[in-house]
């Protein structure tokens, strides 16, 4: 085996895997430098996402809500149960194998198309060659024509609140709690926040988010962040918005925390805490001096709109640059550059890649939110349905939120949809079709919906839109 590739990807994370597949199916020789260690204690690609990110998270996710609705939404169909139980060993253990089931997948595909793994950190050195230090110490250097960084990101850490994995925690840490803790806490309402948030809260845990801002969920359209705040509340989530955490001292009895909000100093203390304020981008050790690569004050690394960094062949994709830190954002960044490497058209629309949030009820989007448009001085027109019309969504009892769709004021040309609802993760993929077929909201009202279902409310949002929505007064 040479020791010269076509592409080296550092980071076999969403973007990076993406990124090998595709150069491989394109004919590019390839490898892959991953060091990522799993539970059991060996190499598993899949980065972030496959181990301690999308798919663990929702296997949770899954987990809790079937315990959830035992009690809170079977009753209501005439089903009881009692005594309901979760055996943890099992809650885990399924999260567990979905992971292995997935890291073996990737690895699997990696196989399947050629693709040499590396298992070590690798740092890029000037004249794209990669220097891969093992476990042992033990260091190789391989060389490419290209080099894609897809480093990937970690979680941010409060130097008042430092990770200890038992108290205070992460997101990986927040997946691997062995028995439901009395009380949890959590720092920031954001994504993590609330979805690990609600895992627990689902199991019995009482939790307590405190977000800095006074807004909640202030990325989202507000008249949907109001019914899911609404709904988070309804489920005995306590979200305190504007609590600044002033410290976290780890003591005999839990987590003491100290935070102000708006009347002043206040204490809470937490048999756990998970600390989930954002992540930033890991570019720790990975490049030489003399690359040339340059990284942004948020310590990203800085590229074009082809994700090139400006150094002849090298690229960098994914939770590492500018962007949303998004699986499926690192998927099409990936993929497009494999594909202008090997002198094709990548594409990757930034405007249009939908946002979910995976609670209860789910929340999705895709576009710019009203306050977006307002702030840009856009003309638009709007329409919402609610789910509470919606037989599908009441024939389940998750007749919870609503769908509600931004069109231009002249052109019709749909810029934002936002959901929060039953199935809202997979109805928004009809509206980012429209959205990138440069669609109006005629376009959907215009298309047959079948029905029951839930992509009703897709279709009459779109209806509303004109003010002839069938089932609600316009
Ligand atoms: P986030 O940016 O979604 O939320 C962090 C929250 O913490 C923000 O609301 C912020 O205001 C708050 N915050 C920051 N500092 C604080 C402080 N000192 N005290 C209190 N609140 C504070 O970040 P996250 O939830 O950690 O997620 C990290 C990244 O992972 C995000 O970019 C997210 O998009 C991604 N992610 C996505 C999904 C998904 O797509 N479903 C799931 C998990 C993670």
């Amino acid at each position: 085996m040479s020791d010269k590739f076509d592409v080296i990807v550092i980071g076999g994370g969403p973007a990076g895997y993406h990124a090998a597949i595709r150069a491989a199916q394109l004919g590019l020789k390839s490898a892959v430098v991953d060091a990522f260690i799993g539970k059991d204690g060996k190499a598993a690609l899949g980065g972030t996402c496959l181990n301690v990110g999308c798919i663990p998270s929702k296997a949770l996710l899954d987990s809790s809500k079937q315990f959830f609705n035992l009690s809170h939404n079977l009753p209501a169909h005439g089903i009881s149960v009692e005594n309901a139980k979760v055996d943890m060993t099992t809650f885990i253990g399924r999260k567990d194998k979905i992971v292995k089931q997935f890291t073996g997948g990737v690895d699997q595909l990696f196989k399947v198309n050629k693709i040499v793994s590396f298992f070590g950190k690798g740092k890029l050195l000037k004249g794209n060659e990669v220097e891969i230090t093992g476990n042992d110490g033990k260091k190789q250097t391989i060389s490419a024509t290209n080099v894609i960084l897809a480093s990937g990101s970690v979680p941010i850490e409060l130097p008042f609140a430092k990770f200890d994995g038992k108290n205070i925690i992460d997101n990986a840490g927040a997946l691997d709690i062995d028995k439901v803790p009395k009380t949890l806490g959590v720092i920031g309402a954001g994504v993590i926040g609330l979805e690990l948030g609600s895992v627990w809260n689902r199991l019995g845990a009482q939790v307590t988010i405190l977000e800095a801002l006074p807004d909640f969920l202030g990325t989202a359209d507000a008249d949907i962040a109001k019914v899911a705040q609404r709904e988070f509340k309804k489920q005995g989530l306590d979200i305190k918005l504007g609590a600044k955490l002033g410290k976290a001292e780890v003591k005999k009895d839990g987590v003491h925390l100290v935070y102000t909000d708006k009347d002043g100093e206040q204490k809470l203390v937490v048999d756990k805490l998970l600390v989930a304020v954002g992540r930033r981008a890991y570019t720790d050790g990975l490049l030489a001096d003399d690359t040339g690569v340059k990284l942004d004050d948020r310590g990203r690394i800085i590229v074009d709109e082809h994700c090139h960094t400006g150094v002849d062949g090298v690229w960098a994709v994914g939770d590492a640059v500018r962007g949303p830190m998004l699986a499926h954002k690192g998927f099409e960044e990936g993929m497009a550059v494999a594909e202008w490497i090997a002198g094709k058209a990548g594409h990757v629309n930034y405007d249009t890649i939908p946002w979910v949030i995976y609670t209860e009820p789910e929340i999705a989007w895709a576009g710019k939110t009203e306050k977006q448009l307002k702030d840009e001085g856009v003309p638009y027109k709007t329409g919402s349905f609610p789910f509470a019309a919606i037989g599908r969504a009441v024939a389940m009892n998750e007749a919870i939120g609503q769908v509600k769709m931004i069109a231009h004021a002249e052109t019709d040309r749909i810029l934002g949809v936002h959901m929060v609802g039953p199935g809202v993760s997979e109805l928004i993929a009809e509206c980012v079709v429209a959205m990138e077929f440069k669609g109006s909201s005629e376009d959907l009202a215009r298309i047959v919906h079948a029905h029951p279902t839930l992509s009703e409310a897709v279709h009459e949002a779109a209806l509303a839109v004109d003010k002839r929505a069938i089932h609600k007064g316009n």
